[in-house]
């Protein structure tokens, strides 16, 4: 407990100070709220908690060109659904978004013209942010904005930023754009970009408290979070979510739904034979959830589906075929460490779709042979 006296004391400290927050009409209590939830989602000290509400009470906000290609909107959905802070907080107060098409006010060529005033202004220390992926088929004519393609706009916003954070998996690694067979040869933005400084936030869509929390860590440490070899940062995808899934004293114990809707999916038991890709994907959807923290998949029943991995839609599916058995490695195991495990397991699944749907009917005749 000394360290949650030390913490409320941290607290008490900056208490006594006053900022810019204040005179906007949040609260000093509900800003230190914040800062303190950030620390805990970044895993970091509760001593840095002064640390960070000093970055975020800099006058100096900095600039956001958040970009949308190949995707369904829903990462924007989720910032726009930000409960902690709001996304007015996000926008107005910690941030400058100078150019979302999807929110802005501006269109056309005054939209064209913020973005380029931002670039100028800003060279070398504005955010840029993207969602959805990049489709470089065609030199990139599958999709333009202002007459250029997205690939040329990713490599000249991405190419002059401070750092880019991709929202969503499409962004990060291509998503389902770039599935089998991937018409209009869709990447994410490191493949776009490969000279960028990227942070890789997958999932569909994000989870905002990992997008605020990596604009903190840039804003209090002026660097991004220690990432995993897939560009993603530890602090949200450093854990596997079979390892922190509430069903996972079942999975333990045997206990697993057969059927959906049966005794053990009403007593949520594990769904690991309904498909769940939990034992192979990187999260931190357990604890961090969704929906103001009230809800991920897994707790409303349904499986989780491994969209925060790469190529998730051609290595992951069937969605509701079991796994094959994936030996050699432990709770502790980190994404880098298993990943050839993973390859071996899934057999080059990536673009390989068939031989997926061999080791699933394989499994499946294992577990015929079980029951
Ligand atoms: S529901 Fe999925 S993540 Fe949870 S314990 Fe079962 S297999 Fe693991």
């Amino acid at each position: 407990m000394a360290g949650n006296d030390d913490g409320n004391d941290l607290v008490k400290q900056h208490c006594k100070s006053s900022g810019t927050w204040e005179e906007q009409g949040i609260s000093r209590r509900d800003f230190l709220k914040f800062c303190t939830a950030m620390s805990a989602v970044l895993a970091l000290p509760v001593t840095l908690v002064p640390r960070i509400a000093e970055a975020l009470e800099d006058d100096k906000r900095p600039s956001v060109i958040w970009l949308e290609f190949q995707s369904c909107t829903g990462d924007t959905e989720a910032l726009l659904r930000a409960a902690n802070p709001t996304v007015a907080d996000i926008v107005l107060d910690v941030l400058s978004v100078d150019y979302a098409e999807t929110i802005m006010a501006a269109a056309g060529f005054q939209a064209e013209a913020a973005r380029h005033a931002t670039m100028k202004a800003r060279s070398g220390t504005y955010i840029a942010v993207v969602e959805g992926a990049i489709p470089t088929g065609a030199n990139g004519a599958y999709c333009c904005i202002g007459g250029r393609s997205a690939l040329d706009i990713t490599r000249e916003v991405c190419g002059g930023a401070m750092a880019t954070i991709t929202v969503g998996t499409c962004a990060s690694y291509g998503g389902i754009p770039a599935a089998a067979p991937n018409p209009t040869g869709a990447v994410g933005v490191k493949d776009a970009v490969p000279g960028a400084t990227v942070i890789n936030l997958p999932g569909c869509p994000v989870n905002t408290d990992n997008l605020v929390a990596t604009v903190v860590h840039l804003l209090t440490f002026g660097s991004p979070p220690a990432t995993d070899g897939k560009g993603r940062p530890l602090f949200a995808y450093g854990k596997r979510i079979h390892d922190n899934c509430e069903r996972r004293p079942h999975f333990d114990a045997g206990q697993y739904v057969e059927q959906w809707g049966d005794q053990a999916h009403r007593a949520g038991h594990c769904l690991y034979k309904m498909g769940c890709k939990g034992p192979e994907t990187f999260h931190n959807c357990p604890s961090q959830r969704y929906n103001e923290k009230t809800a991920w998949p897994v707790s409303a029943g349904h499986g989780c589906a491994g969209c925060s991995e790469p190529h998730f839609w051609d290595s992951m599916t069937p969605l509701y075929k079991r796994l094959p058995n994936v030996p050699g490695f432990g709770i502790e195991a980190t994404a880098d460490q298993i990943g050839l495990g993973i390859a071996a397991a899934t057999a080059a699944a990536f673009g390989i779709h068939g031989v997926v749907s061999a080791l699933r009917k394989g499994n499946d005749s294992d577990d015929e042979k079980e029951g």
